[in-house]
């Protein structure tokens, strides 16, 4: 099984979404997409607020959805607050949740209302999110990356010798 997150060069690494790692479980496959909405080491990284608020707001989106509900097996940040993980039940590429990973940021940066599950009893810290920020990180992302994708926000850049 092609492991493609082994040896990627993050000083080329640009923003977009990739494929981490593919995982066989029973007899099928979990492909983990980077989502990637920060160069690394270039760019300021997003606040931990933010980066929560991402959390609940993209846990919604797929969890509620129609048809990728089922699909989605978790979401979550990168601890370098660079962007998000998420895992999908299938053997995919980043063409298949392309369209369905613009539609989560659209949702997100036109989000509005109150943020799902920040109340105590729901989440570890439900003080610290930041809508606002969210929405312009998340508006961003999509003008800048999502609408004008190409090979190199999608296929890793190698670490050479
Ligand atoms: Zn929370």
């Amino acid at each position: 099984m092609d492991v493609t997150s082994f040896g990627i060069d993050h000083d080329l690494l640009q923003r977009g979404i990739y494929v981490s790692r593919k995982d066989e479980v029973g007899t099928g496959v979990l492909t983990t997409f980077d989502v990637r909405m920060k160069e690394p080491n270039r760019e300021m990284v997003m606040d931990t607020s933010v980066m929560h608020t991402i959390e609940h707001l993209m846990a919604t989106f797929f969890r509620n959805h129609p048809t990728w509900a089922e699909q989605t097996i978790y979401i979550g940040p990168m601890g370098c607050r660079t962007g998000m993980y998420v895992i999908f039940k299938g053997d995919l590429a980043p063409a298949d949740v392309w369209e369905i990973t613009k539609e989560s940021f659209a949702y997100m940066a036109s989000f509005t209302g109150e943020i799902p599950a920040a109340k105590a009893v729901m989440c570890g810290n439900y003080l610290d999110h930041n809508l606002e920020i969210t929405k312009i990180e998340c508006k961003k992302f999509l003008d800048e990356v999502m609408s004008q994708m190409t090979e190199a926000n999608t296929v890793y850049p190698v670490q050479q010798g």
